[in-house]
């Protein structure tokens, strides 16, 4: 490649708006643009190096026996309302009509479709396990998109869906899946942590997410350096930041897909509120897990936390307790028979005085909003304290940093074979609904996480397995024959071997050092005074070394 031919622009500043080093180092390097808030298009070298990722994730798909497919982005309404999520999603989901005044939406994940394509053509337990995924573009009207893809409202994700026959089909299938992504991010060079989504379940956790450590996260995650134990924190925090007053079950909608909670989540929730709190509602409706603060038969207030409890710790709430609890919360949609009440008051004796001690100043529980009523130094109070404990598994004083969730992967059991009756003959001839997992894994906000783990003052640093090129060659002075002579020499011998650019703009050279260093090229050959000799000069981009070298053996140095 000829950086004259290719198209390039990269920029000395970012707009102010990028936030992040990698959102900054994208725009700059010429990666991407924006064209809306949160809807991007990617310039040549981001659509190469996109691609580099996609490729990595598909090979470990293919190897762990998943089988791509491309489903649509345009999906009908009849399926989600099936499956009773088109009311339920809210509104980060984009919808539209067609010309006959249809309802669709453009995808924001595929449970539905994926579900839709087996129930139709998957007859018998002996096509099972099966495992499907695709690579494909996903539609979220975030509500506050930011950090560039990291958050963006149009994203690729790799989603996969797997389908067995009884539980310890999922299992395996799920490890399989898990085993996958820890493939993944390790060609990636990502320094990450697997956290439990919820670890209230007997027999292992539902969900686990994977999260690149990195200041720049949003989410919390808590973790044990000598056993391994971890999980997210911040969900015990994000909590607080969805506690509504009145109108709480209508901005329920708005919050986020669900994440999985366990008992001591919905602990340690309660934990940072005034201890006059004697008692909590739990219920759910098929998806997400609702908290209404009972304080004697007076219902205080209500967050969202989402499903799974450890059922063995809960009573199942009576219809008489359920419909109480709808009207409540002036809840209309659908409950099932997850809905359960519990009595905390143990739980939060136990936890008053760890984190708040009493009724500290700007905790309250109406219209609590994180930044004015939880300050951060009140959730910094949270997290230290956190951290200073000790591991339930191992005893070890607690860790924590900041991840960015790039994957996350889920038991879904029969949530959605029964809504939507996918079910297949087992070998007793019986109708039985399949068994499904769910894996997520954000294409652009992993080249984002990767960029903000490899990056010095100069640009990106990327590793090995996504350089946009593996060499340059750099003609200081093009004007001058025998260097852009020995330069094109170079690489017409280097062009067969490696994907090399040369750089025979007729830029200034510094302007041209900075462009490489930017874009990240890990190996930069510099032709300049010493062409007279026939020496060249060879730069690493992550080590600034340079060497100099006789122009024969630059083959042989890059080999
Ligand atoms: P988040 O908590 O960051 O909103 P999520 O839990 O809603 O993410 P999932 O539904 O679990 O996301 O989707 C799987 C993966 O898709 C995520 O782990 C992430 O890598 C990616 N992803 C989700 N939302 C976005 C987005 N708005 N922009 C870019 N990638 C995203
Ligand atoms: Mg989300
Ligand atoms: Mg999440
Ligand atoms: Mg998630």
């Amino acid at each position: 490649m000829r950086t004259s031919k290719y198209f390039l622009p990269t920029l000395r500043e970012a707009s102010a708006e990028a936030e992040t080093v990698s959102h900054q180092l994208m725009l700059r390097a010429g990666l991407i643009r924006k064209q809306a808030s949160g809807v991007y298009s990617y310039l040549p070298l981001g659509y190469k190096i996109l691609k580099k990722v996609e490729n990595i994730i598909r090979e470990e798909m293919d190897s762990a026996g998943s089988l791509e497919i491309l489903g649509p982005a345009i999906q009908p309404a009849e399926l989600w309302k099936e499956s009773q999520r088109w009311d339920e999603y809210g509104d980060e989901m984009f919808r539209l009509k067609d010309r006959h005044n249809r309802e669709f939406c453009l995808g924001p994940t595929h449970e539905e479709i994926f579900t839709d394509i087996v129930r139709n053509d998957l007859r018998s337990y002996r096509n099972l396990p099966l495992s499907l995924y695709q690579i494909q573009s996903k539609y979220r009207d975030e509500r506050r998109p930011r950090f560039g893809v990291m958050r963006s409202r149009e994203f690729i994700m790799k989603d996969g869906y797997s389908f067995d026959i009884d539980q310890d089909g999922l299992d395996l299938s799920y490890d399989k899946m898990f085993d996958a992504y820890k493939r993944i991010l390790s060609r990636l060079d990502l320094k990450y942590q697997v956290v439990e989504a919820d670890s209230g379940n007997i027999g292992g956790s539902h969900s686990h997410e994977f999260m690149v450590i990195s200041e720049v996260g949003e989410d919390d995650i808590i973790y044990c350096a000598e056993c391994g134990y971890a999980a997210n924190l911040e969900k015990a925090v994000s909590k607080i930041t969805s506690i509504k007053s009145e109108e709480a079950p209508k901005e329920l909608k708005q919050v986020d897909t669900p994440n999985a909670s366990s008992i001591d989540e919905v602990a340690d929730f309660l934990n940072v509120l005034p201890h006059n709190i004697v008692k909590a509602r739990v219920y759910t409706n098929n998806e997400r897990m609702f908290v209404a603060l009972v304080k004697g038969d007076q219902k205080i207030n209500e967050t969202k936390l989402n499903t799974i409890l450890d059922t063995s710790l809960l009573e199942p709430a009576s219809e008489e307790e359920i419909k109480e609890i709808k009207s409540e919360a002036g809840f209309t949609g659908p409950l099932n028979l997850k809905d359960v009440t519990i009595i905390c008051d143990k739980e939060v004796e136990k936890m008053r005085n760890f984190v708040v001690g009493g009724n500290k100043k700007g905790v309250h529980l109406i219209n609590c909003n994180i930044g004015r009523d939880f300050t951060p130094d009140i959730i910094a109070d949270i997290r230290s304290a956190k951290e200073g404990e000790s591991c339930t598994r191992c005893g070890e004083v607690l860790s924590s940093s900041k991840g960015i969730e790039v994957g996350h992967i889920f038991k879904l059991g029969t949530k959605y074979s029964e809504s939507l009756n996918a079910t297949v003959l087992d070998k007793d001839g019986k109708e039985k609904p399949l068994l499904m997992g769910c894996y997520g894994i954000g294409v652009n906000r992993l080249l984002a996480a990767v960029i903000e783990q490899n990056h010095d003052e100069d640009g990106i640093i990327w590793p090995k397995a996504l350089g946009p090129f593996q060499v340059s060659v750099i003609p200081v002075n093009v004007k001058k024959e025998e260097q852009l002579n020995l330069a094109e020499d170079i690489y017409d011998k280097l062009k067969d071997k490696f994907d090399v650019i040369i750089d025979d703009r007729k830029e200034r050279v510094g302007v041209k050092f900075k462009d490489h260093e930017l874009i990240g090229v890990p190996v930069q050959i510099i032709v300049g005074k010493n062409a007279a000799d026939n020496q060249v000069e060879i730069k690493y981009r992550q080590s600034k070394d340079k060497l100099l070298l006789d122009a024969e053996k630059v083959v042989e140095a890059l080999d």
